[in-house]
């Protein structure tokens, strides 16, 4: 089945642009990769915002509720779970989308609204690092049952590694945590907490080498950043807690323009390739007012009047009115006056 425009990212930019999309009765699609809707919306739920045009306040949660019932309004097809990595334009000029489940989506159209992109793990820039991920160095430790009885390291000193700090010093034969700073930046308790427990605090140092046979670590080397001395510990398991940063993962090999993590458009949000348009977060152009809502509920509608425009040459597209929309009407019971 092939698709009028496939919105890539169900956030506030792609459900609104999917409501706008049906408005203009195009067929749509919407694929996103978490497993819910709404974008960034849901990590702050209980937030209120009071820059949403015409509504005083509402919750981020309410708000997530409102696009996505709105969304729906013209039934769109909602693909959750399934991260858009490969784009291959057919011979036709319509374009095949594949996820990381490798299913695969046809469409005339992309409109790419996936705000930062997804978050990836800040790596180790350690040489030879590389080579124990998946065994015994670790960016998301899981399963905590799998460090009993280890020497542990955790690297970082946020809330991620001060929580996995706490939760291994019981299980683990030891656990140590090194930081490149003197304080700690986690929650306040937990530091304090940290502090009496057997942990092994490391501030003001860094992780400066890993030995070991290429399957297991068996050490490391620790700088302190003061003095430049270093140090040996015995360590089995590694856990690098250094943050998250924006990635647009397999999109970035598209051909499009990217600077910064964001996609070049024009004034239609129009990228550099025909037929593919962008919206939200993750666009840039001259202009732009980056991490707004309000952007994205005007860029969306344009990219999708533009991607109708590119669907239909031969036809003038002008923006339409959702006063002047019939199936709106029959379905919010139309004008007061009757
Ligand atoms: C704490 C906080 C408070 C904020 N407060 C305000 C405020 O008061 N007012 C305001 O206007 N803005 C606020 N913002 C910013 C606002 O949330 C963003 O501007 C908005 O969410 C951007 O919407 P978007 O749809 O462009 O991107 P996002 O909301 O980031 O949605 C993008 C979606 O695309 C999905 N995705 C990414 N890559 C892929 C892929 N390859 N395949 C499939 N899906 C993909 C992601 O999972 C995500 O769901 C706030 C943000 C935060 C974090």
């Amino acid at each position: 089945m092939i698709f009028d425009v496939t919105i890539i990212g169900g956030g506030p930019t792609g459900l609104f642009a999917a409501f706008y999309a049906g408005m203009r009765e195009m067929k749509t699609k919407v694929i996103e990769t978490a497993p819910f809707l709404g974008g960034k919306l849901p990590y702050y739920r209980e937030k209120f915002l009071y820059d949403i045009g015409g509504i005083a306040a509402i919750t981020a949660g309410d708000l997530m509720k409102e696009l996505e019932a709105q969304a729906r309004t013209f039934d769109p097809v909602i693909v959750l779970s399934q991260l858009i990595v490969q784009m291959e334009r057919r011979v036709d000029g319509t374009f095949c989308l594949t996820s990381n489940t490798g299913e695969k989506h046809y469409t005339r159209t992309v409109v790419i609204a996936i705000g930062g992109g997804t978050l990836v793990a800040q790596k180790l820039e350690l040489p030879g690092a590389e080579q124990y991920e998946g065994c015994c160095l670790h960016y998301r430790a899981e399963n905590v049952a799998h460090f009993r009885d280890k020497k542990v390291l955790i690297s970082g000193g946020g809330d991620s590694a001060v929580d996995w700090a706490l939760a291994l010093a019981p299980i683990a034969r030891f656990v140590g945590i090194v930081h490149r700073r003197e304080e700690f930046r986690a929650h306040e308790g937990n530091v304090s907490k940290m502090k009496n427990a057997s942990i092994r605090l490391m501030s003001s140092c860094r992780l400066k080498e890993i030995y070991g046979n290429g399957e297991r670590i068996e050490r490391v080397a620790i700088e302190h950043l003061g003095t430049d001395e270093s140090f040996a510990l015995d360590i089995d398991e590694i856990i690098v807690s250094h943050g998250v940063k924006p990635d647009l993962g397999g999109i970035k090999n598209w051909g499009l323009e990217i600077e910064q993590n964001r996609i070049i458009v024009d004034a239609w949000m129009q990228t550099n390739i025909p037929g593919i348009f962008a919206a939200g977060d993750v666009v840039e152009y001259p202009g732009k007012l980056p991490g707004l809502i309000a952007g994205g509920f005007m860029e969306g509608p344009a990219a999708i009047n533009r991607a109708k425009a590119y669907l239909e040459p031969d036809k003038e597209v002008k923006p339409i009115w959702s006063t002047d929309h019939a199936a709106l009407e029959a379905i919010h019971g139309g004008s007061k006056e009757g």
